[in-house]
């Protein structure tokens, strides 16, 4: 494929940047965004980096109706010295083309679609908050825009990424959370969707969510969707458990999806020599781990909270006290090499990290 150019339209007007102890998760947007459109026979054309402003499309359009599209959540850092890093983006951009394939989305040139991501930061630098634990969430997502109402594969598409300045997640330290096992609602079973990052998997979860929130549970884990008896995932994050020191995670299977958090975790185990494996785990068998005092930490991971501890799992009327419900010392030791490196306060042995030509901190 020839390289396409990238044309860039400038906003004449400039938002007013929200205070970086003021930022709200996903609800302030920069000023400008990445598209790019997708036809037969053009493929992927018209890159453009153009102002932040709603899109016109046809009620018709399939993205309404049957809801093909993909997407991916990644983060810029602002390190000390000013610089702005991205943290192994280009397994987001790997994975989306994976989510494309299941969902019948064409692919898209990783290296290029990196490449205007990076052009876009680059434009939006003065967004990348510089407070402590603060980031700039990147927004990339395709959907099908073809107008037609009947099932099949869309043969229109239009790829776009928008930013957000989004606040540290942890505002007074990381905070364990309990966690209902959801024996009714599953996230999605093996053959389905679950392993790419669909808006329709979100879509069904709403509702086992809605159910435990009202029972003051902060999230679900999620069981396989054919036996309800092998753990998958904890809300929309992969879990993990330190058994009798040994740590485990669900093998992938089909079902799970495959996050970038889930593999640096492993490789950071790995790298630091503490036992660590990916193998099916029933609740059945977490549950006499902890009858036999040998759960000794469990946590979720995902690129927003990097790694959420739980401090309580209840299933079927039976609380797991997890470590007192306090954060236990892997997961705190995990939390602070990974964002150690992604902030820059920390070497980087794994090459996880691309900086971003774009100087200038700004503080706001
Ligand atoms: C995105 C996502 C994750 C976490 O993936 P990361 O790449 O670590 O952010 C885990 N589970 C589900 C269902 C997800 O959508």
């Amino acid at each position: 494929m020839e390289e396409q150019t990238i044309r860039v339209q400038r906003s004449e007007t400039k938002k007013e940047k929200p205070q970086s102890d003021q930022l709200i998760f996903g609800r302030s947007f920069t000023d400008h965004m990445f598209v790019m459109d997708y036809s037969d026979p053009l493929g992927w054309h018209n890159a453009s980096i153009v102002p932040y402003q709603p899109l016109s499309i046809d009620p018709s359009s399939m993205i309404f109706h049957y809801g093909q599209s993909v997407f991916e959540g990644l983060k810029a850092f602002r390190t000390e010295s000013g610089d702005i890093q991205l943290f192994r983006a280009e397994k987001n951009l790997e994975r989306l083309n994976r989510s494309n394939d299941r969902l019948c989305i064409p692919q898209i040139d990783e290296e290029f679609t990196l490449k205007a991501i990076k052009q876009l930061i680059s434009i939006e630098k003065d967004w990348v908050p510089s407070a402590e634990g603060t980031s700039l969430y990147i927004r990339p997502f395709i959907i099908s825009t073809e107008a037609y109402i009947g099932v099949a594969p869309s043969m229109n598409y239009k790829l776009i990424v928008i930013l957000s300045p989004v606040g540290a997640y942890y505002k007074e330290g990381i905070n364990p959370v309990k966690i209902a096992v959801e024996d009714h609602y599953v996230r999605t079973v093996k053959g389905g969707t679950g392993e790419a990052k669909t808006g329709g998997n979100y879509a069904s979860s709403l509702k086992a969510q809605e159910i435990v929130a009202k029972q003051g549970f902060a999230q679900v884990l999620w069981l396989d969707g054919v036996e309800k008896k092998y753990i998958e995932e904890v809300g929309s994050m992969n879990v993990f458990f330190k058994i009798n020191g040994e740590v485990v995670t669900p093998q992938l299977n089909g079902s799970i999806l495959s996050g970038v958090t889930r593999s640096s975790v492993i490789e950071l185990l790995k790298h630091w020599g503490v036992p660590v494996s990916e193998k099916r785990i029933s609740i059945q068998d977490l549950y006499q781990a902890y009858l036999d005092g040998e759960l000794e930490e469990a946590f979720g991971s995902g690129t927003a909270a990097v790694i959420s501890p739980i401090g309580q799992l209840t299933w079927e009327g039976k609380d797991m006290i997890v470590n007192n419900g306090e954060t236990g010392e892997l997961s705190k030791r995990i939390y602070d090499t990974i964002t150690g490196i992604q902030y820059g306060h920390l070497d980087d042995p794994f090459q996880w990290i691309q900086g971003i030509e774009a100087k200038s901190p700004v503080k706001h």
